[in-house]
């Protein structure tokens, strides 16, 4: 049988047809429809699933179930999304997977993006084999997942796993969730810019300057690809920035026990650069780590694709 994997995203909707060995057949995507009301915005989501369908060769009676990834806060059990602050001008208590069923002719499931990203890379990508799976996917904010004992943990009404507002540093710097301290504050892409623009104007000298300007802005590999040149104001921004990012890892490690922690996103790009960093900074932010050890830290493989096969297999986790 096949699955349709469908990740919702703010600007596009990415569907794709998936088999038991969890390749992506065939993929599209469509616009999400910026502001258009909740109920258009549902009908463009079970389009989309219908099209890849379609364009796969395939029929609804070749077809298992539907999964739905959703970037925000909801319950997979009773498919209310409770906060989707990015979806048509911000969704709050609506009734999503009861409306999309009724347009689907299979079974729906539905789940938070980012724990559909960690199942797509559990069951398919560089966790692949391995049972307990903690993910980070660092982008405009920090998205997390986490599998343990081969199942998707999702909390209390399917609330639970917000990794990137577990707090880092006690009354810290403001997070767009109105916490302080959150790990989103200081790992985000976000913070990462605002980290180097403070770095830039505190060292005028600092080679970031050019490369910004040659960049046309500043953005995540400034600092990064600064410091690989050996510019000491870009490398004082990356090892700051790595070792908050280490010690949210190690204390997620501390907790969940992962056979692996990935790191997913734009910044993953910067492959063994980063990986190294965080994986020699690791066992000072774990406990026990000099008896029991530390999992490695590797780099996301599948990226879009996470999603998509993640929210195709929905069902089985
Ligand atoms: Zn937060």
């Amino acid at each position: 049988m096949l699955r349709v994997g469908i990740d919702v995203g703010g600007t596009f909707i990415k569907a794709g047809v998936v088999d038991e060995g969890y390749t992506i057949l065939h993929k599209i995507s469509v616009p999400t429809g910026g502001d258009a009301d909740f109920e258009a915005l549902v009908k463009n989501i079970a389009r989309a699933g219908e099209l890849a369908v379609q364009e796969a060769g395939a029929q609804w009676k070749d077809v298992s179930s539907v999964g739905i990834g959703i970037p925000g806060l909801l319950n997979p059990r009773t498919g209310v999304v409770v906060l989707a602050p990015n979806l048509g001008g911000g969704w709050r208590d609506i009734p999503f997977l009861e409306t999309v069923q009724k347009l689907l002719p299979v079974p729906v499931y539905v789940g938070n993006d980012a724990n559909c990203a960690v199942v797509g890379e559990t069951l398919a990508g560089a966790a692949k084999g391995n049972e307990n799976v903690v993910m980070l996917t660092l982008g405009t904010g920090v998205g997390g997942g986490v599998v343990t004992d081969g199942k998707l943990f999702v909390g209390g009404r399917g609330l639970g796993a917000e990794l990137g507002h577990m707090v880092l540093q006690m009354e810290g710097a403001p997070c767009g969730c109105g916490l302080n301290g959150c790990t989103e504050a200081y790992c985000s892409v976000t913070s990462l810019v605002k980290q180097t623009r403070r770095a830039m104007e505190l060292d005028q000298k600092s080679a970031m300057h050019a490369y910004a300007k040659e960049a046309g802005l500043v953005d995540g590999r400034t600092a990064f690809e600064c410091s690989k040149m050996g510019d000491k104001a870009a490398l004082f921004v990356v090892e700051n920035y790595c070792r908050y990012l280490a010690n949210a890892i190690g204390s997620l490690v501390t907790v969940f026990r992962p056979d692996v922690v990935l790191i997913g996103g734009g910044l993953s790009n910067q492959r063994e650069y980063l990986m190294d960093k965080l994986n020699a900074l690791l066992p000072r932010f774990v406990f026990a780590s000099e008896v029991i050890g530390v999992p490695p830290i590797r780099r996301a493989t599948l990226g879009n694709d996470a999603g998509t096969i993640g929210a195709a297999f929905l069902d089985i986790m």
